[in-house]
């Protein structure tokens, strides 16, 4: 269905209850990933840091924005690597990228090596954001799905199906779409992405994909094509 995608993990859908990993989750992880990567997939991953920590915690510790964006920056490294570890693992080469250079832990982000290593059917994790403090990983991905010319961003979600018209935690009567504009989005305010990423994906007219990733195989399925979560374009 997909040649190109780009996978959006948080950083929390990699936490278990008590701990930074769950290694559970990470191992179930790199069998989906093997399984589409088998199946002709060329797979980009970018991975938040809120296992970790989250830029908006600056002001609760009392520390400059950009300190708490630099650590989150860090936490994302430390979150690719151990995608990278659970990856090889079960024997799928691996690359992470940074966009703040650490060469003695990973390569530094060139996007046309980047897309050597796709075309090889090597992973390509994203680590460190886009490398630049006010930013989110969810504008990371925007940014590298552009770049990489990737076909679909899949966003997947922890514990969430898709995108509703109000929280479904909160509003019972809350009801999910099938697909919506990325016009929507931002006119409606949905939560799906922060508005810099939404506007990016609008403007490079990206389509995205949000799915539960706590449901079994979600994300074989929704590279094979199953309809599941909730499909986001220009036109809607
Ligand atoms: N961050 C940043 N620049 C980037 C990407 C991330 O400063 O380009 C920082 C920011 O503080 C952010 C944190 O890293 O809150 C973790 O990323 P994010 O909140 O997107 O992670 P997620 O919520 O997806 O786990």
């Amino acid at each position: 269905m997909y040649k190109r995608v780009l996978l959006k993990l948080s950083g929390e859908a990699l936490a278990s209850t008590d701990g930074i990993f769950d290694h559970e989750v990470l191992d179930d992880l790199a069998r989906q990933v093997k399984t589409i990567v088998d199946d002709g997939v060329e797979v980009a991953i970018v991975v938040g840091g809120g296992n970790f920590i989250r830029g908006k915690m600056a002001e609760e510790l009392g520390i400059d924005r950009m300190q708490v964006d630099n650590m989150g920056m860090l936490g994302t490294v430390i979150n690719s690597l151990a995608i990278q570890g659970a990856l090889e693992k079960v024997g799928v080469e691996t690359r992470v990228q940074t966009a703040i250079d650490m060469v003695k832990v990973a390569e530094p982000y060139i996007p046309r090596r980047a897309i050597r290593h796709l075309e090889k059917g090597r992973v390509v994790v994203f680590g460190a954001g886009i490398g630049s403090a006010f930013f989110s990983t969810d504008t990371t991905a925007a940014l590298r799905a552009s770049e990489i010319k990737a076909d679909v961003i899949l966003m997947a979600k922890n514990g969430v199906d898709g995108v509703y018209n109000a929280d479904p935690n909160i509003d019972f009567s809350a009801v999910k779409y099938d697909s919506l504009s990325y016009m929507q989005v931002l006119q409606e305010q949905l939560k799906v992405m922060d508005s810099t990423a939404t506007s990016m994906c609008m403007e490079n007219d990206i389509d995205l994909i949000v799915f539960n990733m706590n449901e079994k195989d979600n994300i074989i399925k929704v590279t094979r094509g199953e309809t599941i979560g909730t499909i986001v374009s220009l036109g809607g």
